[in-house]
């Protein structure tokens, strides 16, 4: 990724924008803060947020007449936060913030003409700055007392301007202001500052000043305070004084001053399910700590979050896009040393619901697929992330289980049968009935069994896709190129994207018009459907699949989070292989928000759903029931290793019984007598290690006669290297064969011999 590139992702999430109320204020106190602080009664801290950003904060935090107020998105539920009670209160808890370092005096002196507020908050920011400054007025501050209305109590003023004495500024008596005397001004001071509040300034010949820098026909002199509210005054003050700084160290007036004055804030917070409140109504002396702290409660801290809020994956890190955009920039920037973020870089499922929710539309599929392809070309993908899943593909696409044939006794193929290699590992006799279905109505209906191509994809391994796609097409044209029927969503979305000539429909519109068996219609039943998350963009097949199913008897009930807003089973991206703990929890946070009994049209979602506690059917399941296979919406989903036979005993079943082909001979390793222990069993799967992997490692140690035996047990250790993968086998000798108690494996190559 270019820096570039990082910089467009950042500026589509929203997220570190200012709320409202800040992006409002004048002086963009940071009023989320100090409302959630007011909220919890923490009135020292409150305090101190104000204190950090506004100048003479005893008085400004009295004055101002709030109008962050009218950007507050609480506005539409209930009415506006008011920030100026709170603040009023807050002040008058005499809450004293941190107490403020002198800077080292920088050898810079600045006049100030004019004690109004902008004089003074001019003045303010400078000596607290390391900047002497030198402020002529008859008395400063003296127009807020002269309003009469001010509700400022006595004394603030006076120590805010004792604290401005301490840290070096000099008030001064009035001076009689011209042309002649400004110039003089400029000679001995470095810049001058006139508040125009008190002093004129007509006939001065500075023009009119500048909306961005207040600066003036004359270079060193600015001019503040050409505004009513008091809050405004104070901020062009800090406008005048920041103008200043920058010219007394030649630096440019203008560069990243766009956000000085108030702006609309682009973040975006989502209200719709926040009740709604009436403020707290300000009683006459104000507020007492009770009503500050209901009032404080009120505000919903403005953030977006949208995509976190429906992400487990987004949330797990900690964190959100922008900030992962930014890790993953630096994890790909390393040249030596330790990678941190390939595990958020391999955890997305990539299932597209963020880009959906979010308003920016940030993608996170896109940036980790990147990430990923990155990864793999510079060589630092860790073998583990994806080993298990690219080997299961190659298996459903090499000679045990692929398949690719006119139906049997039909010398062309108007159409394809394309179940995916998950419903045939999952349910292979529902992809036998739909296959032997769908013969009878379209007789040259040829079948093709293998992968979609889809790990490789996700893992990032483009060379591997491709390689895998020209084989499928060259298949497919092989067999004329017929129209292509999925089963399965997500391999009708690579076909359609690696096929473009091909014709690829899906399953369930296919049936619809062939019928479907007579024997299934009239189910009642309400089932909740679960939307694969493949099918976000793709209306027609959600609508397809529903239809199917009230064509049968089925109500179809809709889930808060389907169609474009559906939410990953937890095995998208192959999430379940690069951090199945991840994995697992997603797919019982999906499993356990959707109401009652479940039907789905991907057979890994329904495996990940079951394996998330639903009780969850596949459409063919109540297409093609199996009475003989029990209650089939509660079956648990298949292991790795029966997945894998399923597949193999899907191709022979179908060469023996359509093609009247004889069958492959077992091999070797497969004529072994072995059995396994439940708790054996049960460590193989979490590991990914296959009953076959285990036999072929016993058969090697029969062949060569390499084993180590344990004293204690007499048990034998054997170790096996069949590919990149290092197996061991703890086992016993059982008569004609073996008892195997544990299994390990190492995704990597291990040095010594194990081959
Ligand atoms: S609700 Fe709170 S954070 Fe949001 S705009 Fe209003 S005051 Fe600011
Ligand atoms: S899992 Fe889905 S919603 Fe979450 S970040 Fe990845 S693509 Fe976005
Ligand atoms: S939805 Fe997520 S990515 Fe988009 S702006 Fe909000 S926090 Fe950022």
């Amino acid at each position: 990724m270019e820096q570039a590139d990082l910089r467009k992702l950042e500026a589509q999430c929203v997220q570190e924008e200012p709320p409202f109320c800040t992006a409002a204020c004048p002086l963009h106190v940071d009023a989320r803060a100090f409302c959630s602080l007011m909220g919890q009664g923490d009135w020292d801290k409150a305090w101190a947020v104000l204190a950090r950003t506004l100048p003479l904060p005893g008085v400004l935090s009295r004055l101002c007449h709030g109008p962050c107020m009218e950007a507050c998105v609480r506005s539409a539920k209930g009415g506006a936060i008011n920030i100026p009670a709170l603040e009023r209160f807050c002040a008058e808890q005499g809450g004293r913030a941190a107490r403020t370092i002198p800077m080292p005096a920088k050898g810079k002196r600045v006049c100030v003409l004019g004690g109004g507020l902008a004089g003074l908050s001019a003045a303010w920011d400078l000596v607290r700055k390391g900047i002497r400054v030198v402020l002529h007025s008859e008395r400063p501050g003296l127009d807020l007392a002269r309003e009469g209305a001010s509700p400022l109590p006595a004394g603030v003023l006076d120590a805010e301007l004792e604290r401005m004495v301490r840290l070096g500024a000099d008030f001064q008596a009035p001076v009689a202001m011209t042309a002649e005397s400004l110039q003089a001004l400029l000679e001995e001071f470095d810049a001058v500052i006139v508040d125009c509040a008190e002093q004129d300034i007509e006939g001065l010949g500075l023009g009119e000043p500048d909306t961005m820098t207040l600066g003036t026909n004359m270079p060193g002199v600015f001019v503040a305070g050409q505004c009513d509210e008091h809050v405004f005054q104070a901020a062009s003050g800090r406008k005048a004084a920041l103008s200043a700084e920058r010219f007394m160290q030649g630096a440019s007036m203008v560069a990243g001053r766009e956000r000085e004055d108030p702006y609309p804030s682009k973040l975006f917070t989502n209200v719709d399910d926040v009740a709604e409140v009436a403020p707290e109504p300000v009683p006459e002396q104000g507020y007492d700590a009770q009503q500050a702290r209901a009032e404080g409660l009120r505000c919903i801290r403005c953030e977006c979050l949208e995509c976190v809020k429906h992400c487990e994956y987004l949330a797990r890190f900690g964190s959100y896009p922008k900030v992962y955009a930014r890790q993953i920039y630096n994890n790909q920037s390393i040249v030596m040393g330790t990678r941190q973020a390939n595990t958020l870089i391999n955890s997305c499922t990539m299932c597209g619901l963020c880009e959906e929710l979010c308003p920016g539309d940030f993608s996170m599929e896109d940036l980790c697929l990147q990430a990923r392809r990155e990864l793999v070309e510079q060589g630092n993908m860790p073998p583990s992330a994806h080993e298990f899943a690219l080997r299961d593909m190659h298996f459903a696409n090499g000679p045990d289980c692929a398949l690719a044939r006119h139906a049997p006794g039909e010398k062309t193929s108007t159409h394809l049968f394309f179940p995916g290699c998950q419903l045939t590992a999952s349910r292979p006799a529902a992809v036998r009935a739909a296959y032997d279905h769908l013969r009878a109505h379209i007789p040259a209906m040829g079948i093709m069994l293998r992968c979609c191509g889809a790990p490789a994809h996700w893992a990032g391994r483009t060379r591997e896709y491709e390689r895998s796609m020209d084989e499928l097409r060259s298949q497919w044209e092989s067999l004329g190129r017929p129209a292509i029927v999925c089963a399965c969503p997500t391999c009708q979305g690579m076909l359609q994207n690696a096929l473009p000539a091909a014709a690829v429909v899906d399953l369930w519109q296919v049936l619809q018009g062939a019928g479907v068996p007579e024997s299934v219609k009239g189910a009642d039943m309400e089932l909740t459907v679960h939307d694969p998350c493949t099918t976000r963009y793709e209306p027609e097949i959600r609508q397809q699949a529903r239809g199917l199913l009230q064509s049968v008897g089925v109500r179809v009930r809709e889930a808060d989070m389907s169609g474009n807003l559906t939410e990953c089973c937890g095995f998208g991206g192959l999430l379940a292989e690069a951090n199945p703990e991840l994995g697992a929890d997603v797919a019982k946070r999906r499993a356990d928000s959707l109401p009652g009994e479940l039907v789905t049209y991907c057979a890994m979602c329904r495996d990940m759903l079951a394996k998330g506690g639903a009780r969850i059917s596949h459409v063919l399941d109540i297409l093609f029931p199996d009475p003989s296979a029990g209650d089939l919406a509660a079956r648990p989903a298949p292991g790795y290793s029966r997945r894998r036979e399923n597949r193999a005993h899907l191709r022979e079943g179908l060469l023996t019984d359509l093609w009247r082909e004889p069958g492959d001979p077992p091999k070797p390793y497969e004529e072994l007598a072995v059995s396994f222990t439940e708790a054996c069993l049960a460590t193989m799967e979490q590991r990914r290690i296959l009953e076959s992997d285990v036999r072929k490692t016993l058969l090697r140690a029969r062949e060569t006669g390499r084993r180590l035996v344990y004293a204690q047990s007499g048990r034998y250790r054997a170790v096996f290297r069949p590919v990149a993968v290092t197996y061991w086998v703890e086992f016993e000798e059982t008569g004609d064969g073996y008892l195997v108690h544990n299994a390990w494996c190492h995704r990597m190559r291990v040095a010594g011999g194990a081959a």
